[in-house]
């Protein structure tokens, strides 16, 4: 929490809600920031209750749900359907703001990255990947991340924060504006949260986000085109199934408990055994639904074809997908990429076993863009990135 906040909420008069705006000098004699709602972080219940308590009806969600979202306006006076009081009202005690691109690039394969930058000098990453049957959007859902994936350049930076709703949403908002910019315009069809974070340790600002992407009046995206991938937090991923049942996918990488605990250290809490029996559930009673189990693909480390075998095993009653990643490597890493024939024959003992299996190919490699190499910028040095000396770079307003 910044300062400024922190005394914000002592100072705070009496009955200040959400949507009050605080001009007043406090008794603390400091005067606190003007209090703002963002209205792109609202899914469509939040915003019909936030209508609500205004004395507004629910319908205004909707308009304001399609300006935002479908039209791309931030500025309530071009909300023409809505009464002038009410715009006036809302310009007042609202915004509508995206984290802002502080640089795009593309790639020759027509992959395009953009780092966003957030509100409190912190930056994320957000790649876009056109494909000939697709263009997915892979977003972030935190700043760093705190698993410690050993293969994963995010962990090398620790955990800074969760992003908010808005952040998160802003993410696809912002790369939907850039996109339909372009000659010709691309549209964004499949997202995906594989970028920086762990999205089930920010569940209550992931799920409006995903509730959003959703819903018809918003992205309109069906809950197959959305794709949550999780590291394997067991409780939340059963929350998930209640909250929002987007596609699933599970960072795997390794068919028996000694191996992932080197790879994904959270698999001390939660065991391949528990999180496989919580995939089941999550696919339970869902007719064609299947999870995805990525692989990260890692030389002599957890790609043999006994390794593949002891896969094929485990996941042989669980209607699954797999995706091989080969290795991205980055600064400093002592991983090395799985050689393509490797790849090869493991994916072959998978298909031979009857597991839909496919070789994510490596994309937008030219511009860092490719997975494991999203790492964002921090504001803060963590006392992590500090130990292993690498400087937390911190993005240039
Ligand atoms: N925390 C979530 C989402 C972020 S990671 C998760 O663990 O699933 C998204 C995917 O990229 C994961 O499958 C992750 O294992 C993979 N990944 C991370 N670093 C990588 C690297 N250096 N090369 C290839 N894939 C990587």
């Amino acid at each position: 929490m910044n300062r400024s906040r922190k005394l914000q909420s002592v100072c705070e008069p009496a009955g200040g809600g959400d949507d009050a705006k605080v001009s007043a000098v406090s008794e603390c004699g400091v005067a606190p920031a003007v209090k703002e709602v963002n209205l792109l972080g609202l899914e469509r219940a939040g915003l019909e209750a936030f209508f609500a308590a205004l004395g507004e009806r629910p319908f205004r969600a909707a308009q304001v749900l399609q300006w935002i979202h479908q039209r791309g306006v931030t500025d309530f006076a071009a909300m023409t359907d809505l009464n002038k009081p009410l715009r006036a009202r809302l310009a007042g005690s609202c915004v509508v703001r995206a984290p802002e691109p502080v640089s795009e690039q593309a790639s020759a394969d027509g992959t395009r990255k953009w780092l966003l930058r957030l509100d409190d000098g912190n930056a994320v990453e957000t790649v876009f990947i056109p494909e000939p049957d697709r263009a997915t959007l892979c977003i972030s859902s935190q700043v760093g991340c705190s698993l410690n994936c050993s293969f994963c350049s995010t962990a090398r930076q620790g955990f800074n924060r969760n992003l908010t709703t808005a952040e998160i949403v802003g993410q696809v908002w912002t790369a939907r504006h850039r996109l339909a910019q372009l000659d010709p315009p691309r549209t964004i069809t499949n997202v995906v949260l594989m970028g920086m974070g762990e999205p089930l340790l920010n569940f209550s600002n992931v799920v409006p986000a995903l509730c959003l992407l959703v819903e018809d009046l918003a992205y309109g995206l069906s809950k197959r085109r959305v794709t949550l991938s999780t590291a394997g937090l067991v409780p939340m991923i059963d929350a998930l199934r209640e909250a929002c049942d987007v596609s699933l996918a599970v960072s795997l990488h390794a068919p028996d408990d000694a191996l992932r605990e080197e790879l994904v250290p959270l698999n001390r809490k939660y065991p391949i055994a528990e999180l496989l029996d919580a995939c089941r559930r999550y696919v339970a009673g869902r007719a064609h639904r299947r999870v995805t189990f990525e692989y990260v693909m890692l030389e002599g480390v957890n790609d043999s074809e006994a390794h593949a075998r002891r896969l094929a095993r485990l996941l042989r009653d669980m209607p699954a997908k797999v995706n091989l990643i080969p290795f991205n490597p980055f600064p400093d890493t002592a991983y090395r990429r799985s050689a393509a024939r490797s790849i090869d024959a493991f994916r072959l003992v998978l298909l031979a076993a009857g597991l839909v299996t496919v070789t994510r190919t490596t994309r937008g490699g030219d511009i860092d863009a490719a997975c494991g190499q999203l790492v964002g910028r921090v504001r803060d040095r963590t006392r992590r990135s500090r130990r292993v000396g690498e400087p937390a770079v911190e993005c240039n307003p």
